[in-house]
């Protein structure tokens, strides 16, 4: 019998562009071999050299980011000034990250007869289980800090987009990391994926994805006591008032649901607008998504291309048709290429149900719902009625009240007149189902590490 393979499809157009080998619970078994013997070289090493090394490969990476780019628009979808973007993430992260080597400290604490101090020890070996939406910069986000904190990286990525990942591990090592520190592993989540959280001698899971399959990687790790960092979904609100600038709110809000054909945790998808200002907003808001480019990914002024496979189409598909609630709700639609290619339009649902499924699941695909409130009590309300707290917005002039209403929202993530969520240099990370730790930021390296907490008698 053949090794296992993946095939890679194109989703613009639904042609394979690459076949890779699949990962088996054996391979995963002998890279971890690997990765543990690669690992404490890595550790002992003088955390300068480290930081060196991670820049250099922050620098390899930036003389690939246009063929990373491609590769990202061919296998995910993603519209090439995304997937610019992206690569100059991994680069961006390596560098900060590198910076932290040299600067993870431990604490010298005052007590009683000695000297108290804290020690900062990688955790050993890591693994990286990845999702499709953004390939890249999700991989870095647990690569980079964990490298830098002294640990090995072991990265699964999605069934669907292994290519961006095979390539950075090959310019891993090309700017001359150690060979079995970083090893990528292609294959399926229950078997791959699964190997790897099943393994003892991976120390730590960062793993990122849809809400059911994290809640299966707790539990098992939970069996070992294994670190976990989880990413999950979100459903997350963009809320406008009446006193905000409304044209600039109903700007801003297409790319907020849209970027990446809305396969984007922070997708702002609940759009709740003071009744007040519902109509005037709406009007803004119908001619906005539409004038949105929908097409080819590699064409510089698409602005959204496909979803990333035929299986994705059908569950947004389902939610959308399905779950609008008794009264249906109003679907306006933009427009999207027919054809090959796992196409869906930007889709706006008015006089939706605030529980129908479609207002409080996650939707992974271009689809928003809007719904008016009342007051701020009403708009923290509806704000916060879904199981998911990841990021979430507040349209206001009035600066007090944008400060009630973020004190008030649970959701890790908020941004002011503004859809910014992610920065590589502030931390990341879910309220409630929307995930369990955080990633990026100052401290995003201490994640991987334990402390060792050192007590030298002074007595005589
Ligand atoms: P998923 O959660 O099943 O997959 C994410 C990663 O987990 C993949 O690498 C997959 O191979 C791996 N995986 C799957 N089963 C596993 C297991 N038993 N053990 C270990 N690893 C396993 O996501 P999906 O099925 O590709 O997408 C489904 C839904 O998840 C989407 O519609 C979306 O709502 C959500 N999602 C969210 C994010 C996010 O960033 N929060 C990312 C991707 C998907």
């Amino acid at each position: 019998m053949s090794p296992p393979t993946l095939d890679v499809l194109n989703p613009a157009t639904a042609e394979v562009v690459a076949t890779v080998p699949a990962a088996s619970a054996a391979d995963v078994d002998a890279a971890v071999t690997r990765a543990a013997a690669a690992q404490r070289r890595w550790a002992a090493a003088a955390p300068a050299d480290r930081a060196r090394l991670l820049r250099r490969f922050a620098v390899v990476v930036d003389e690939h980011i246009e063929e990373l780019a491609q590769l990202e628009v061919r296998e995910a979808g993603h519209t090439i000034g995304n997937a610019r973007w992206e690569a100059g993430n991994v680069r961006d992260l390596l560098d900060y990250s590198a910076g932290g080597a040299e600067r993870l400290l431990g604490r010298q604490i005052p007590v009683a007869g000695g000297i108290d101090f804290t020690i900062l020890e990688p955790l050993g070996v890591v693994g990286v289980i990845a999702p499709w939406n953004f390939p890249m910069p999700i991989a870095a986000w647990g690569l980079a800090p964990a490298l830098a904190a002294g640990n090995a990286v072991l990265l699964k990525p999605a069934e669907t987009t292994p290519l961006t990942a095979l390539r950075l591990a090959e310019l891993a090592l090309e700017a001359g990391l150690p060979e079995g520190l970083f090893q990528v592993l292609p294959g399926e989540g229950p078997v791959a994926g699964s190997a790897l959280v099943e393994h003892p001698g991976v120390a730590k899971i960062v793993f990122t994805g849809s809400t059911r399959t994290g809640k299966h990687i707790m539990t098992r790790c939970a069996e070992r006591v294994k670190r976990l960092t989880l990413e999950l979904g979100g459903k997350s609100p963009n809320i406008v008032f009446a006193d905000a600038d409304v044209e600039a709110a109903a700007a801003a809000a297409p790319m907020s649901f849209l970027d990446n054909a809305g396969q984007d945790c922070c997708a702002r998808t609940r759009i709740l607008v003071e009744r007040t200002v519902y109509d005037r907003f709406l009007d803004l808001l119908v001619p906005a998504v539409a004038a949105v480019v929908v097409g080819d990914p590699a064409d510089e002024k698409t602005q959204m291309g496909p979803l990333i496979s035929a299986v994705q189409r059908d569950r947004v598909r389902a939610l959308v048709d399905g779950g609008r609630g008794a009264d249906g709700g109003r679907a306006i639609l933009g427009t999207a290429p027919e054809g090959p290619g796992f196409w869906y339009p930007p889709t706006v649902l008015t006089g939706v149900a605030p529980e129908a499924p479609v207002a409080v699941e996650e939707v992974f695909g271009p689809v928003a719902v809007v719904l008016p409130f009342e007051d701020e009590q009403d708009a923290l309300r509806l704000a916060n009625a879904t199981d998911y707290g990841l990021a979430g917005s507040v349209w206001t002039r009035d600066v007090g009240r944008a400060l009630r209403v973020g004190q008030g929202l649970r959701a890790g993530n908020l941004s002011v007149n503004s859809h910014s969520s992610v920065r590589y240099s502030t931390p990341f990370g879910g309220y409630k189902q929307s995930g369990l730790g955080r990633e990026l930021g100052p401290d995003a390296l201490t994640a991987f590490t334990e402390t060792k907490n050192v007590f030298i008698s002074t007595e005589a």
